[in-house]
């Protein structure tokens, strides 16, 4: 598990098409574990599951963001799911996709702590611990965004 500071290497790593991360709260220190996962060479719509059982490995489906015109559109929250749009991890991602929207492109990524989990963001390949864009090499030459 490695913290991502870098705004364009989480950009990217959170919009790869598998990506596996863990948000926590700079003021609170909750951690809460996402996999946000889609096909970037198509439809660009993303779908994002919370862990909700670390023990069990339970997830929960969230909802969608969708990137139009290389822009980071609004999470759309699935209110026919388990998970009530006020519930933290709901309130957790739509913090992070609208700090992500108004970031400087230039600054570190303060708003919260973005950790990938040992995989890559785009193939889930491993990744060694301390890898510092969460993606590799050649899976960051592909990208679709072209930050
Ligand atoms: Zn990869």
């Amino acid at each position: 598990m490695t913290k991502l500071s870098d705004f364009t290497h989480i950009t990217k790593f959170l919009f790869g098409g598998r990506a596996r991360f863990m948000l926590r709260s700079p003021k609170t220190g909750k951690e809460i574990r996402y996999f946000m996962y889609g096909n970037p060479g198509n439809d660009l719509i993303f779908h994002v599951d919370v862990a909700s059982d670390s023990v069990s490995g339970m997830t929960q489906y969230l909802g969608t963001i969708k990137i139009e015109d290389r822009t980071v559109k609004d999470f759309r929250h699935n209110a026919r799911g388990k998970v009530h749009g006020e519930h933290s991890s709901v309130k957790a991602i739509q913090y992070l996709i609208s700090t992500l929207q108004a970031w400087p492109l230039d600054k570190p990524y303060t708003a919260l702590d973005v950790h990938h989990l040992g995989h890559c963001g785009a193939c889930d390949g491993d990744l060694p611990d301390g890898h510092l864009s969460g993606l590799h090499t050649d899976c960051e030459k592909e990208h679709f965004l072209d930050l």
